[in-house]
């Protein structure tokens, strides 16, 4: 099962092993709904960033 980010509305970021197609489960801290983040966009572009630099360090 692939794990999902979920986001709750106090902010608090949660990782889970969810099923597919799963939007929201409740945050284990505040037990409110968390939705699922979706932004993998963003992830790259973050991901990016350091996978950039791990390169440039690896280049012969
Ligand atoms: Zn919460």
């Amino acid at each position: 099962m692939p794990v999902y980010e979920f986001e709750c509305p106090e902010g608090t970021i949660t990782e889970k092993f969810v099923k597919m197609g799963t939007e929201e489960i409740e945050c284990p801290n505040c037990h409110k709904k968390a939705k699922k983040i979706i932004s993998r966009c963003t992830f790259e572009l973050k991901g990016g960033g350091w996978f950039a630099d791990g390169y440039s360090s690896n280049k012969k």
